[in-house]
Order: structure tokens, then sequence, then C-alpha cells
């Protein structure tokens, strides 16, 4: 508040009064939050300009793509689903069968991601870790990575926890869906199970009359695995996705590491321009002359397109999975964001990632920036969730919608909270508590946590939230 005043040459007391105003209480010497400095500034005629390690804002945005430089990309896609189910033998199946004949070299190299073509020059990128946590954890980071999301339920199973968990990580972020019934080939297979459960949660599939696509499997033997990269590519289709070759890349780091011969290498995934060989890449608080670039195959290319996963040499460091990368035209402004960014990084207190609290939720709707209440759900008993999840969907006033992005039986996990931190949500355990490392990451990445036992409780208080009654905090 103190430094805020000095900057903007009014009395520290002004700046507590509208801090007050929009109902909070801060002392001098408080740091307040990105967000309460852009509208206290903002009531003093100011505008706030941020300097951020998290976001792009270094980054000078370049011009518009023009219309006609656009053309088709290829779909990245992450598969998910319960523990067993079989997502690691499909990503392998999918790896190692020349999906079309006549590919040159197979696919030798794990480096984070792979890209297969389909059919008549089709391609598909696939994210190569398999799971709801590391998609959740990239989204958490800011990234944007998936266009399609293939969910694996084994038919000799059932609908679990983790597969309702992928649904509903999948569903928050607004990627579509396409099903895998895997294990087909086993005797007790039962598809017509597993689409009857999917269709409990309101998840219809195409052959019951209902828009998710869905394709029976077996990722073991490979049996109808064509047939499901046809239903994402036709999923995909849907989207249009677009790119423009012509632009410098951009994209996000999927892995890195320090090889011993090599130096730092890292697995990028280019989401937009054409990577070259000898550009000079920021990613993170990297940066330095890309040496050279090699393909999953193991093979040396000089550049990569849009969607191409490709893996760089010539960081002077490992950028975070997440991560964005920039070209940029120079070594001297790559090494002065870069700088910049570690600096900031160091002063960990200037962190702008601040997600919401049910504290804010009042003055945020008065100011009229808040639109939507997500939240997830936990508890002990099925009921007492589905009776709760109700009750608060129905608070939705006209201002703010109440979602539920997600809601189950059992302790809060880490994965609760990357969901909450990737959806800006709040976290709402009714007679459950967070693990250990639940609790660690929630304080981490500043997650509101709410844990009740009384259902009239949790209904009420979120209700005071949203008509901005909460009595604040101190
Ligand atoms: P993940 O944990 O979801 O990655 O599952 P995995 O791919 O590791 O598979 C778990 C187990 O199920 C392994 O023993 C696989 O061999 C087996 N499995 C996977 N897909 C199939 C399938 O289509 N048919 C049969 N019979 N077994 C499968």
């Amino acid at each position: 508040a103190n430094e805020l005043s000095a900057m903007m040459n009014v009395p520290v007391t002004d700046v507590i009064d509208v801090c007050m105003n929009l109902g909070l209480m801060v002392s001098i010497n408080q740091r307040l939050d990105a967000e309460t400095m852009a509208l206290v500034a903002d009531e003093f005629g100011y505008q706030v300009e941020f300097i951020s390690a998290d976001l792009q804002e270094d980054i000078k945005e370049e011009e518009e793509d023009r219309p006609e430089d656009l053309v088709p990309r290829p779909p990245i896609v992450t598969v998910m689903g319960h523990v067993d189910h079989g997502k690691t033998s499909l990503l392998d199946y999918i790896r190692h069968s020349n999906v079309i004949a006549g590919e040159a070299g197979g696919i030798t190299q794990h480096i984070g991601a792979y890209s297969v073509e389909v059919e008549d020059g089709k391609r598909i990128t696939f994210l190569d870790t398999p799971g709801h946590e590391a998609f959740t954890a990239m989204r958490a980071r800011g990234a944007k990575l998936t266009d399609v999301a293939i969910i694996v339920v084994a038919a000799d199973d059932a609908v679990m926890p983790q597969t309702v968990e992928a649904i509903n990580h999948a569903s928050a972020a607004g990627v579509p869906i396409v099903f895998a019934i895997n294990k087909i080939d086993k005797p007790t297979a039962d598809p017509e199970k597993i689409k009857g459960e999917l269709a409990n949660m309101n998840y219809l599939v195409e052959d019951w009359g209902g828009k998710y696509q869905c394709q029976e499997i077996s990722a073991k033997q490979g049996l109808n695995v064509d047939k499901l990269l046809e239903k994402v590519l036709l999923e995909a289709e849907l989207q249009e996705l677009k790119a423009n070759p012509k632009r410098k890349a951009t994209g996000t780091v999927i892995e890195s590491s320090l090889d011993k011969g090599r130096g730092y290498v890292a697995t990028v995934l280019v989401q937009n321009g054409t990577l070259h060989q000898g550009d000079i890449m920021l990613a993170g608080i990297y940066y330095g002359h890309v040496k050279a670039m090699f393909n999953e195959r193991g093979q040396r290319i000089q550049e990569a397109g849009p969607s191409t996963p490709v893996q760089v040499i010539g960081l002077n460091g490992a950028p975070q999975a997440g991560d964005y990368f920039n070209i940029l035209d120079s070594d001297k402004e790559a090494r002065e964001i870069a700088n910049k960014r570690e600096q900031l990084v160091r002063m960990q207190s200037l962190k702008t990632k601040k997600h919401i609290t049910l504290d804010e939720i009042g003055r945020r709707i008065a100011i009229g920036n808040f639109k939507e209440l997500n939240l997830v759900v936990k508890g002990d008993v099925d009921g007492s969730i589905e009776a709760l999840s109700d009750a608060l969907i129905k608070l939705s006033t006209e201002q703010v919608q109440v979602n539920v992005i997600h809601k189950a039986v059992g302790q809060i996990s880490e994965s609760d909270i990357l969901l909450a931190a990737a959806s800006n949500a709040i976290v709402i355990g009714f007679q459950v508590r967070p693990s250990a490392g639940a609790r660690k990451l929630a304080e981490k990445e500043e997650i509101d946590i709410r844990l009740y036992s009384i259902i009239y409780d949790a209904i009420n208080e979120i209700k005071d939230a949203i008509e901005g009654m909460l009595a604040p905090e101190i």
C-alpha cells in the first residue's frame, strides 16, 4: 500500500480508504495483490502495468495472422483415464504401429510427445505423458495444449473415480472428449455396461443417441485403434484448428533435462509458427540459440511447423514443463527478458498468480468482474455430495453462475487442488479433509479450501459470499 501511494503520489491513507471502500482491510505495509492494485490505481486515474514472470506480458504481441496465412494444423491429443485401464498401452501401440505404412523410421525416442500420420497425410500429435494430473498441472501453469482428450475406460471394469476425474478435468478445460472403451478382447468385457455408466453421468455416447464419440478397442491387440483415431480426427475437424507457419514459432515446453553429452535438452511443442535451427529461443527464464533439433524418430531436423513436438538443444538451462517459449530477434533482448524474469521468480512475493478466495467474491461481484464461481466438492458419502452440489448450484444468481466442476467421494487430493488452480475454483470439503500433499499444494497455489461438517453451513457461507455479506477474515 505504501509503495503504491508513493508511486501515485497520493497519501497512503487515501489508498487505504479506497481499499476499505472495496471491502478490504489493509495496513500501510501490506502487500496488495495485483488485482487490488489495479483497482486502487484506477480510482486515482492511474493504470497499473505488471511485469510478470508467469504471464507473457514481457513479450510484445506480434501482428495478427492474416487469414490467408492460416493453414490447418494437426490436433494435439491427451490420453486420460483410471489407472490400469490401458492409457500407456494405447499410447505405446500407436507409437509402435506404423499406422500408415511407409512412414520413415519408427518412433525410437521418448521425448514427451510424438506425432503420427493417420490417413491421407492427416496427422495427430500425442502428448506422451498419460493422465489427467499431467494435463491439469500444465493447465495450472497457464498452458493450453490439448485439443482433444481420449478417455480410456476398461470394459472389464467400470467407470472409476479417476475416470470421473479425467472427464471433469477435460470438461473444466473445455476440451472435447472421445471415449475409448478398452480391453474388449477380454471375455469379461461389457462395453454396454460402461456406456450405461457414462449415460448416468450425462455423457451419452453416439450409439446411445448422444453426442459423445466412443470407440470399442483393444489397445493390447491394436483392435479398432485406427477407428478411434479417425474419430479423434473428426472431433478435431469440427474445431477447424489452424496456425500460421510463416510467423516466428511460439509454443510450450513439455519436458526438459540435462543430458551429459548434449547439455540442456528441452522438448517443446510448436503451437504456432515455424521453429528453425539457429532461432533465438526464450523459454521461461532460459534462452539460447537453437543449435540442433531432433524429432521423435531421433532424426535431425532443420525446422518444425505447428503441432510438431521437437527436442531442442542450445538453451542455457532446463525450463519447466508448461513454460511458454518465444523466438526473439536478438540475443540481447532474450538475455534481458530472461534475466528480468529470473529476478521476478526470485522475488516470489511479486507473484500475481492469485486465485479466488471466498472472502474476495463479494468484492469482485460488487465491481462487476466476477461472473462464475467454480467449485470442487469432495465429501464422505455420495448422497450428501449430491445434495450439497445441487443446493450450491441453485445459489446461482443473475450476476453469478455457480458451477460444480468436479464432485467425488474421498479425501481432498492434490489432483483436486490442481484442478482448482487451473480453473480458479474453491475447494469444498464436506466431512473430509485434505491430504498432507494437497494441503501443501493448496498453500503454494493459494487455493481456498473450505471444510464443513454441516451442509447448511456450507450453503450459507457460499450464499453469504455471493451476496457480498461474508464477514471479512481478520
Ligand atoms: P494405464 O495405467 O492406464 O497406463 O494402463 P496400462 O496401459 O499400463 O495397462 C494396464 C494393464 O492392462 C497392463 O497389464 C496391460 O497389458 C493391460 N491391458 C491394456 N490394454 C489391454 C487390452 O486391450 N486388453 C487386455 N487384455 N489387456 C490390456
